[in-house]
């Protein structure tokens, strides 16, 4: 008796509904594409971003979905969860954080190499949520500088999918040479870091 489902049909994929990553913009034809260096670059470091999930309450569970196959955060080239700060290029806070813990996130994202990017996952990452306490930081950009903001309490794992969305836009987007611009330096500066 055959068996309900079927696996590994493989159905082959007409050639024009291939799949294929965007190039970036530019001039391209049969067999080339020219575009600038920052472009190229962008493209590279958009598509493997390595995040390092900062995460301390229940935004931490979302988080978890995000990573599972349902949302499978591994179709953005981001599967590749990092531990250690000096191995990742994407910082993602998700969850209360006490002023007791600033200077630890702080630490983190100090040793993270250039260029980095950081998100602030649900209402109390942002802003300290409903916590206004004398214990609760209220929001991580008193400590860092942060890139995305994720709205929610707590946020479904499709805004947090198109959390790192935004931040592919922005890294495909950015110049190489933003980090050696003035205004960058001012923005480090503001927050007491070299
Ligand atoms: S934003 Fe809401 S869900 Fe997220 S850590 Fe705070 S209280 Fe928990």
């Amino acid at each position: 008796m055959a068996r309900p489902v079927q696996y590994n049909t493989n159905e082959k994929i007409p050639s024009d509904k291939t799949n294929l990553k965007e190039t970036p913009d530019g001039y391209s034809g049969e067999g080339f594409a020219l575009s600038t260096l920052d472009k190229i670059v962008g493209v590279g470091r958009a598509n493997s971003l390595w995040p390092l999930p900062f995460a301390t309450s229940c935004c931490g569970i979302e988080f978890m979905a995000t990573m599972g196959s349902n949302y499978d955060l591994a179709r953005f080239g981001s599967e590749r969860m990092g531990f250690t700060p000096r191995q990742c290029d994407v910082l993602l806070v998700a969850g209360t954080i006490a002023k007791k813990m600033a200077p630890i996130l702080r630490q983190v994202y100090l040793q993270m190499a250039e260029p980095r990017w950081v998100v602030a996952i649900g209402a109390c990452a942002c802003t300290g949520g409903i916590f206004d306490s004398y214990s609760v930081l209220q929001g991580i950009d008193q400590v860092i500088p942060v890139d995305v903001y994720v709205s929610g309490c707590p946020p479904r794992p499709e805004a947090i999918l198109d959390g790192v969305m935004s931040i592919q836009h922005l890294v495909k987007n950015e110049s190489m040479r933003r980090r050696n611009s003035d205004q960058y330096k001012a923005l480090l500066e503001e927050y007491g870091i070299q």
